[in-house]
């Protein structure tokens, strides 16, 4: 589309600015590289690796919240530093974190509670510039692109016209809007936009594919609108939390675990079954559909024989993670400590060996030992292998253990975009490798905004000069450890059944 000059805002960014591709986190679902993104630091820095997470004591795991993320973010460095910001629709900021300046919560939001900070800026925007919340269920709508489409312009003008507001009436310093249109689109219409998938021949030209790139002209309009709110003196930077790649064969990591014999399946319930491998699971989906059952009616979780998992999938959310079931870590493990790399070498080997079935393809790129791509904290927690899909596969949403993509298109990918323009940025391709952690650090660099801590992100010298540095505070506060999610259990229920239609959750 840029080559087309369909996206004539963007194409000019890139055209007076520096630009390339920005690598994500691993694992980089959006739960997990946000966080980064908020904290320049990496997964294990944070402790956010899943869109699930076991609190202690308890079980059964439960949705991350804003309390999930154990470093303070930038936002804390700026609010110190009096300067005002906006946090608009970042992924994993409810409970609304109270900031100097003005948020709006993103990601999968309860109803029923204020989704701003400040709390009555959500009314201010009621009356002026109705922000909607959620939406946007790519799994909801399976095989109904034209209707999903239509849901994805609507929310995002209605989105567009709240962001312009608020830019309009605040005296910001930094601001951070997200858009997630172009997320869910890629996840089930990418064989109509993306050359590499290998039904875009057949369909590029097709009403939905129309229709879809209408979506991508609309945001590249409101980037437009944005950009009329900035001046020449102000750092502008485009940027994505992760990439996409097409997919046509997906796989469910805990099947492919059982095939291997790491993992044993409990009886479950009959309904589970019925609705998770059976072709109830379709009739399931439209009875949910038709009803709008979701978020009302959960759908039972997966019934693992723990005493019987040496090895599970601990990034359900994109299959991306997997961990050793090892006692003293986990609520119900098996694999003594002493055995822990033995078992975990094993996994990885049998992991890497393993082919799909039908077309003798590895599913699995690539698969790393957590200690080489993180580094933290939270390392022990993490998952003890990382997964990286092979091309045109996705490690989740399948029925089976692996079968052809349906409605699903396309799957997170590291690879994303960045481009940035700016007083100080040097323009053309990027002349050295950038990552989503290091883009709030720069930030804060150019805005001479001083760090609690030491962050893993650098400052990009290409966007800010040579001369901007981050400087960190000696005595910087490390963010406390709240025991809770800051949840009540029905919205717990209630966002977990959102995170399933977005297909974060089986
Ligand atoms: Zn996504």
């Amino acid at each position: 589309m840029l080559d087309a000059g369909e996206l004539p805002t963007l194409g000019g960014l890139v055209e007076r600015g520096a630009y390339g591709d920005c690598l994500s986190t691993v694992p980089s679902h959006s739960w997990c590289a946000w966080p980064s993104f908020m904290t320049g630091l990496n997964p294990a820095g944070h402790g956010v690796f899943d869109i699930l997470e076991h609190k202690p004591g308890v079980s059964k795991r439960l949705p991350i919240t804003w309390h999930s993320i154990k470093a303070p973010t930038v936002f804390e460095d700026l609010t110190r530093a009096s300067k005002t910001s906006l946090a608009l629709n970042i992924p994993l900021t409810f409970p609304v974190p109270e900031i100097d300046g003005k948020v709006i919560a993103g990601g999968v939001l309860p109803a029923s509670r204020s989704y701003t900070h400040p709390q009555d800026l959500q009314s201010e925007l009621d009356s002026h510039a109705p922000f909607p919340v959620n939406g946007m269920s790519w799994t909801t709508y399976r095989n109904r692109p034209e209707a999903f489409l239509r849901e994805c312009a609507g929310i995002t003008a209605k989105r567009q016209k709240a962001f312009e507001y608020l830019l309009d009436t605040t005296e910001w310093e930094f601001g951070v809007v997200v858009y997630v249109s172009t997320d869910r689109i890629q996840h089930c219409l990418m064989e109509y936009v993306s050359p590499d998938h290998p039904e875009y021949g057949r369909l590029k030209d097709s009403s939905v594919a129309e229709q879809t790139r209408a979506v991508y002209r609309q945001l590249d309009d409101g980037l437009a609108q944005l950009l009329k709110r900035t001046t020449e003196d102000d750092l502008v930077i485009f940027m994505s939390d992760h990439g996409h790649q097409p997919c046509t064969r997906t796989c469910t990591m805990d099947r492919i675990l059982k095939h291997l014999g790491y993992l044993e399946f409990g009886r479950g319930s009959f309904a589970f079954n019925l609705i998770r491998w059976g072709p109830g699971r379709r009739i399931a989906r439209r009875i949910y559909d038709t009803f709008k059952l979701h978020g009302k009616v959960s759908i039972p979780a997966s019934p693992i024989d723990w005493s019987k998992t040496r090895a599970y999938t601990s990034v359900v959310s994109t299959g991306e993670g997997v961990s050793v079931n090892l006692k003293g870590r986990e609520p119900n493990g098996t694999v003594d400590q002493r055995d822990y790399e033995k078992v975990r070498e094993e996994v990885a080997q049998s992991l890497s060996a393993f082919r799909d079935p039908d077309t003798d393809a590895a599913p699995i790129g690539r698969i790393y030992r957590k200690e080489e791509v993180l580094k933290g904290r939270f390392l022990d927690t993490a998952p003890d292998l990382l997964l990286v899909p092979a091309p045109l596969y996705s490690l989740t949403h399948a029925r089976t253990m692996i079968e052809d993509a349906d409605w699903l298109s396309g799957d997170h990918r590291l690879e994303g975009v960045v481009v940035a323009v700016g007083p100080q940025v040097t323009p053309g391709p990027l002349s050295e490798t950038v990552e989503l952690i290091d883009l709030a650090p720069t930030a804060l660099a150019g805005l001479g905004v001083r760090s609690a801590i030491e962050r893993d992100g650098k400052v990009i010298s290409q966007f800010v000069g040579a001369s901007a540095a981050l400087e960190v505070d000696a005595a910087g506060a490390v963010a406390g450890e709240p025991a809770t999610g800051g949840l009540t259990s029905d919205e717990e229920s209630e966002i977990e059944d959102h995170l399933r239609g977005l297909g974060y959750v089986e």
